[in-house]
This record gives C-alpha cells, sequence and structure tokens, in this order.
C-alpha cells in the first residue's frame, strides 16, 4: 500500500450516525428504529452492540438497517442498554471488519464503542500504538480510541477516557458502552452533532434529534463541546469536561445537505434554515425566470424560500425515482454519472417553453448540476439558471465528510464563470459566507470546505490536501 493509499485508507470514518440507549426495557427495539431514523447518514452497513449488565451481544453487517436486523436477532440483542452505528464510506472504505459499533475484550472488563467523524491525528497516534506493540483489526479511528483508552490498565476510566480524548484531534461523537454504564463524549470544536433526549425513565442519545421525535423521546439538551457525559445503569449522570477551551465550530454541511429537514441543529431546525438560505440566496441573487424547480430532496426546503422570496411559482420540474441510493454512494466517477441519470427526470409540461431556476443545496464535483442543466434544456427548457444554496467548496473535508479531494473540487480549479459554461446553464450564483451564517443563526461554525480555515491543526490530513501540491 502506498502512503496515499495509506491515508486514503485512515479516512474510513465517513460521515455516519449513532444512536445510544440506556435504562430502557427492551432498548433493541428503540435502537432498530433509532438507527433506522438515521439512515440517511449511511447506508453501506450498520450494527449494534447490547448489554444486559453481564454480557454484551451484537448484530452488525453490510447493509440498511431493515437488511441487517429481523425480529429474530433483534431478540437475541434483547437489552436495558446499547449502542448502535449506521456507515457510510467513500471507495475503499467497504467491509464488514468496519462496521461498528466495535466490541473489544479485555482483562478489566469488556465495552464497545462507535463514533461518527474523523480523526486529523490518526496516522500518527496508529503509527505510535503500533510502535508500542497495538495490533489493528480495522481502519477505523474508533480502535485508535480503544487502544489509547486501554494503555494504562492501572488509571481509573474516568481518567483513561479524559486522557485518550485529549490525544485525539478531529471531529467526533463518540459512544462507549461497559455493562454498567454508557459514556457520552463530543469534541471540543463541536463539529459532530450529538443530542440528548429522555425515554420511560432512561435516556437515548443520538447524531440527529429527528430520531427521538420516532422513538418518542423527549429532548433534553445537545451534549456539549469537550463534554464527557456518563449515565450509569440506576440512572445517575455526571456530565464532565475534557477540554477548557471549546469552540461552536459546527459543520455547516450538516445544515446545508447532510442532515434531515426534521432536526435540530444547536436550537436550529434544519428545514427553517434551509429555507432561509433559499430566501437570502432570492435577495443575493435574483433572476428574471418563470418556474422555481427544487433539486430532490436536498434543496426542496432552500427552493421553498427561493420561491416564496422571488415571488416566482415552485413547481416539481424534477422527480426523483426513490428506489437509487444517493449519487455519492456510487463509488467511482462513472458509476455516480450513471447513478444520476437513473435517479432523475425533467418533467417536459412543467419546464418547456419557460426560463427555469433550479436550486440545488451544494455543488461538489459538478456531476449533477451538470445532468440536471441537460435534462432541463432536453425537457424544453428555455433557459436555466443555477442557484447554490451554499458558497462555493474550495477545500475539501478532512473532517469526516466526503466533499471529495482538490482534484475533483470544480470551485478549487474553476472561477464561478468557468463552472458556470462547464455545467452549461445561463447563470450560475452560490450564497455567500456571511448569507450561511446568517440563515443558520449563528456567528460562528465551521466553514473550512468554504475557506480553507480549519479550526483544528490537520497532522497528516494537511498532506492528503497538499498530494496535489495546493493548500
Ligand atoms: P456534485 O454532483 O458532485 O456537484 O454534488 C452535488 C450534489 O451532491 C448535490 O445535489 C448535493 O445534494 C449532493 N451532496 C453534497 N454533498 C454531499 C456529500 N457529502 N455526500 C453526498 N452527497 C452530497
Ligand atoms: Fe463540515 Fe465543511 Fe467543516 Fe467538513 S470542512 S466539517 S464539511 S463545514
Amino acid at each position: 500500500m502506498n502512503e496515499i493509499d495509506y491515508l486514503y485508507q485512515d479516512k474510513l470514518n465517513e460521515e455516519c450516525g449513532v444512536f445510544g440507549v440506556i435504562n430502557v426495557h427492551n432498548s433493541q427495539e428503540v435502537m432498530y428504529y433509532g438507527l433506522h431514523s438515521l439512515q440517511h447518514r449511511g447506508q453501506e452497513g450498520c450494527g449494534i452492540v447490547s448489554t444486559d449488565g453481564k454480557k454484551f451481544f451484537q448484530v452488525k453487517g453490510e447493509g440498511l438497517v431493515t437488511e441487517v436486523f429481523n425480529e429474530y436477532n433483534l431478540k437475541e440483542l434483547q437489552c436495558e442498554a446499547a449502542i448502535g452505528h449506521v456507515r457510510y464510506s467513500t471507495s475503499g472504505g467497504g467491509g464488514i471488519e468496519n462496521v461498528q459499533p466495535f466490541l473489544f475484550r479485555h482483562t478489566t472488563g469488556d465495552f464497545a464503542l462507535c463514533h461518527n467523524g474523523n480523526l486529523v491525528n490518526s496516522k500518527e497516534l496508529r503509527r505510535e500504538l503500533e510502535i508500542h506493540g497495538s495490533i489493528f483489526q480495522s481502519t477505523s479511528d474508533s480502535e485508535i480510541f480503544a487502544h489509547l483508552l486501554k494503555k494504562d490498565t492501572q488509571k481509573d476510566r474516568q481518567q483513561a477516557i479524559k486522557d485518550a480524548l485529549n490525544q485525539i484531534e478531529g471531529a467526533f461523537a463518540f459512544l462507549a458502552l461497559d455493562n454498567e454504564k454508557l459514556y457520552i463524549m463530543r469534541d471540543k470544536n463541536s463539529l459532530r452533532p450529538l443530542s440528548l433526549a429522555k425515554l420511560n425513565g432512561g435516556y437515548v442519545v443520538s447524531s440527529e434529534t429527528c430520531a427521538f421525535e420516532v422513538v418518542g423521546a423527549t429532548f433534553i439538551r445537545d451534549i456539549y463541546p469537550g463534554e464527557i457525559l456518563t449515565i450509569d445503569k440506576f440512572g445517575k449522570m455526571i456530565s464532565d469536561r475534557y477540554a477548557e477551551k471549546t469552540y461552536d465550530n459546527l459543520c455547516a454541511m450538516e445544515y446545508i445537505y447532510f442532515s434531515r429537514p426534521d432536526s435540530d441543529l444547536e436550537g436550529k431546525n434544519v428545514h427553517a434554515s434551509r429555507k432561509e438560505a433559499g430566501k437570502i440566496l432570492a435577495r443575493e441573487a435574483p433572476v428574471e425566470a418563470d418556474v422555481v424547480v427544487w433539486v430532490p430532496d436536498s434543496s426542496t426546503s432552500a427552493s421553498i424560500g427561493f420561491a416564496e422570496e422571488s415571488k416566482i411559482p415552485s413547481e416539481m420540474g424534477l422527480i426523483k425515482n426513490k428506489y437509487v441510493g444517493r449519487t455519492f454512494i456510487q463509488p467511482s466517477q462513472a458509476m455516480r454519472e450513471k447513478g444520476v441519470k437513473m435517479k432523475l427526470s425533467a418533467i417536459p409540461s412543467i419546464v418547456s417553453g419557460k426560463r427555469v431556476v433550479v436550486i440545488d443545496d451544494s455543488l461538489v464535483r459538478g456531476t449533477t448540476s451538470k445532468k440536471i442543466v441537460k435534462l432541463l434544456r432536453d425537457a424544453g427548457a428555455l433557459e436555466v439558471h443555477m442557484r447554490i444554496a451554499s458558497p462555493p467548496i474550495t477545500h475539501p473535508c478532512v473532517y469526516g465528510v466526503d466533499t471529495s479531494t482538490y482534484d475533483e473540487l470544480l470551485a478549487a480549479k474553476y472561477s464561478v464563470e468557468e463552472i458556470r459554461k462547464i455545467i452549461d446553464a445561463d447563470s450560475l450564483a452560490y450564497l455567500s459566507e456571511a448569507g450561511i451564517l446568517k440563515a443558520c443563526g449563528r456567528k460562528k461554525m465551521c466553514l473550512s470546505c468554504f475557506n480553507g480555515k480549519y479550526p483544528t491543526y490537520l497532522y497528516h490530513a494537511i498532506k492528503d490536501i497538499n498530494k496535489d501540491g495546493k493548500f
């Protein structure tokens, strides 16, 4: 494996979703519905590890929640506490060995771990741990964290967790489960979302609040940046911090693309922020047109806002085949392009002879926009104006969101006018950085993929970004 492959291998921990339950009778059922409502965060694999307070049970597999779990294997997970994971990965990231949660057997007590996010110093830590005798089974950051936890078995568990968290850098929402406690941990930059709710005398924790509604839980609060929240089997809860300095750097792409519209991220509803982004976009980049069309489903909210503000009627000019997975799930560019064709069709009776404004939430490689402009023109649109409800993506994400590498990012290489020509639109405009902050009702958040101002030191990740000589 060469250096680049190795770095790529290390970068397996893409978006993903985590969900946990403690002190709820038949937790396995809550887990099933919780993970199902986080399915949009990852469709490649999923798993649950549960405990009855003595033994651990696990079911993991590749595929969707409905494919991996059934009433028989859920019965085997019968428990009062559990953690689970849905997994997303890019090319090379597949394989059952990377499906979480991981169950670690140890003389000091078994424990399970899963996480969402990406560590930027995983390569350095792995190398260091291997030099001192650790052997890894997977390429996951969770395994690195587990080895750090167990480096000094004399330490009390809380202190071991703190010390381990202080060695890792990057974006993470970790859940750990031993036979007595659930540990909930969020990075000091709060890059990945993580929230807490109560349910039937117990607690649930989830990457997104949409899962609470589904399982009938009541939202309590978001996990604080740098927090270690421990809940034991008697319901006692202790909040501790591993870092003194914490930052409000929640990922902007969670608002823009990744989270479900019915989730609230740090108090702001995702649909509402996307709608507001559409309104601001209509003010920042107005256009004379006959119809506003959305790209199903991720830009629906933004186009409602754009249409409302611009007073241009919005219509369903594009239709999506629901039975094709998300475009990005296809591993190669050729497959991705095929995926877009299979996924979307334009409706001629709506767009023919019209000046169309099409709203998308983001433009990454331009694959989708290019296809959409062509689809609309083939269906008879007179003009096609593309409006993107986020700023140009000029830098790759090192925190676990698959926004691609410099090489593939159109806005890293071309001006807006050059991109307009590439996608063959009559006009193209993006939302400003100030616009996205305003839409999300925030003063601060991670906008690194739009401006290159990464909130952490980058360690090996900078080499990955640097590989085509930029940065
Ligand atoms: P592209 O076709 O490469 O320009 O990607 C843009 C399209 O992919 C948009 O329609 C987005 O809704 C979607 N998208 C943006 N970011 C991601 C991501 N990290 N993973 C999967 N899809 C994405
Ligand atoms: Fe999110 Fe972009 Fe920051 Fe990555 S770089 S965490 S995608 S805002």
